[in-house]
C-alpha cells in the first residue's frame, strides 16, 4: 500500500455522536431528539458506507445524502434506515429514488407532483419532507406557500408527510439574530401547518451550528454533519463539546538528504535553506487533497515534533525541514492532520487555506485509501 492513507476512527465518530446525543439530553432534561447524519460527499471524505454503518449502530436513526447516487451505495451496502435527500434530483434520477426509497426534501408543487408519479410508477409509497426557507436563499419554499404545499402532499395517496424541515446559513455564530428570527419564522410555520389539521412530521432543522448553539430548535430531530466528524463548523463558535476528529491523514518519509546553506526547495525555487540541514520528501501533494496553499506554511507532527514544510505542495509529494541532526528519518511516519492536539489538525489546515475544515475534509481525493479502526 501507498505510503499516504487516511487512517479514519470510528470510535472517534462514535463518540461524537453519543457526546452530541448527551449534551441534548441533559440539556432538555428528558429524551433527545432523533439525530440524522449527514453522509453526504462520501461522509465528509471519511468513506460513506462504514460511517453510515458506525453512525447507526451509535443511535443515529436516518442518514443524509446529497445526490441519488449516494443513497443508492447506501441502499447497496444493505442499509434499510431512511435516507434523507437533501439536494433536488433531476426527473431523470426520480424513478430511482422510488426505487431506493429514498426520503426526499420537496419545496414545490411541481416537484411533488413528480416525485407522486414516480412513486405512483413503482408503486411504493414515498416518505417527503417539505424544507422551508427561512433565511438559507437555497433549497425550499417561501414560508408563506408552507400550507398548501403541506395539503398537497397530505392529498397524495402515494406520499408521506415525513417530516418538515429548516437549514441556517448562520447557526454557527453564537447568539445571532438573523438565526434566531429564523427560528421564529420555521416553528411558526409549522404551528401554521398543524392548525390547518396537517400532521408535519418530524420537525427538524438544527445542523451541527444550531446543535451547539440553538436548542430552542433541536425540535424532533437534529441533523449535524461536521460535528460528527470531529469539528466544529466555524472557528468562532464556544466549544460545548468534547469532539474528537475522526480523520488522521498519514504518509511516510521516504527519501531524505543534507543540503547545503542555499538550495532551492521545489516548483519556483520560493524556498531556499537559510543554513545547512536534512530535507525530507513526503510522498502527498494536492493530487491527495493536501492544499497547494501549505506551500512554506504548512507543518507535519512526526514522533510528536512538528516540522514546517518548506517549498511549494507539489502534485504528489511535498517536502519537509527535519533540520541538521535529524531524529526521524526514512520510515518515519508523517502526520498531515488529525486528532493528536500536539500536531495539525483540519480546522489549523482550513485556516492556512482560508477555508474551512469541511473542504479540507471532502477534499481529501479518492486516491487516498481510506484505513478504519474500530
Ligand atoms: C450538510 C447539511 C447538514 C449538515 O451540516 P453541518 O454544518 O455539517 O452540520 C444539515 N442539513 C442539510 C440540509 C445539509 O445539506
Amino acid at each position: 500500500m501507498r505510503a499516504t492513507r487516511a487512517v479514519i476512527r470510528l470510535g472517534n465518530l462514535r463518540h461524537n455522536i453519543q457526546v452530541m446525543h448527551q449534551h441534548m439530553k441533559s440539556q432538555l432534561g428528558g429524551e433527545a431528539p432523533q439525530i440524522c447524519v449527514a453522509v453526504k460527499a462520501d461522509a465528509y471524505g471519511h468513506g460513506v458506507v462504514r460511517c453510515a454503518e458506525t453512525a447507526l449502530e451509535a443511535g443515529a436513526s436516518a442518514l443524509g445524502v446529497a445526490a441519488v447516487s449516494e443513497g443508492a451505495a447506501l441502499r447497496d451496502a444493505g442499509i434499510r434506515a431512511p435516507v434523507l435527500l437533501y439536494g433536488i434530483a433531476r426527473k431523470g434520477e426520480l424513478a430511482d429514488i422510488a426505487e431506493l426509497t429514498l426520503s426526499p426534501f420537496v419545496a414545490d408543487d411541481a416537484y411533488i407532483r413528480l416525485v407522486d408519479e414516480a412513486a405512483a410508477s413503482a408503486g411504493v409509497k414515498l416518505d417527503v419532507h417539505l424544507k422551508i426557507d427561512t433565511g438559507m436563499g437555497r433549497i425550499g419554499c417561501r414560508p408563506e406557500d408552507a400550507v398548501q404545499l403541506a395539503g398537497q402532499i397530505q392529498h397524495s395517496k402515494r406520499l408521506r408527510l415525513a417530516g418538515t424541515a429548516t437549514h441556517f446559513p448562520v447557526a454557527d455564530e453564537d447568539n445571532s439574530t438573523f438565526t434566531r428570527e429564523q427560528i421564529d419564522l420555521f416553528l411558526n410555520t409549522v404551528k401554521r401547518i398543524r392548525e390547518a389539521g396537517i400532521n408535519p412530521g418530524l420537525v427538524h432543522a438544527a445542523n451541527s451550528g444550531a446543535i451547539i448553539g440553538y436548542p430552542t430548535v433541536w425540535a424532533d430531530m437534529v441533523r449535524p454533519g461536521i460535528s460528527v466528524y470531529g469539528y466544529y463548523p466555524s472557528a468562532d463558535q464556544k466549544r460545548t463539546l468534547e469532539l474528537l476528529p475522526v480523520m488522521e491523514l498519514v504518509s511516510e518519509i521516504v527519501f531524505v538528504k543534507r543540503v547545503a546553506p542555499g538550495t532551492p526547495i521545489s516548483y519556483g525555487c520560493s524556498y531556499r535553506t537559510p543554513e545547512e540541514t536534512v530535507i525530507a520528501t513526503v510522498p502527498a501533494g494536492y493530487g491527495d487533497g493536501y492544499n497547494r496553499l501549505l506551500s512554506n506554511t504548512g507543518r507535519v507532527l512526526i514522533d510528536g515534533k512538528t516540522y514546517p514544510l518548506v517549498g511549494r505542495v507539489c502534485m504528489d509529494q511535498f517536502m519537509v525541514d527535519i533540520g541538521a541532526n535529524p531524529e526521524c528519518g526514512v520510515g518515519s511516519t508523517v502526520t498531515l492532520f488529525g486528532p493528536d492536539p500536539s500536531g495539525p489538525n483540519a480546522e489549523e489546515l482550513a485556516e492556512l487555506c482560508t477555508t474551512i475544515p469541511y473542504e479540507v475534509l471532502t477534499g481529501i481525493t479518492a486516491r487516498v485509501p481510506r484505513i478504519y479502526l474500530d
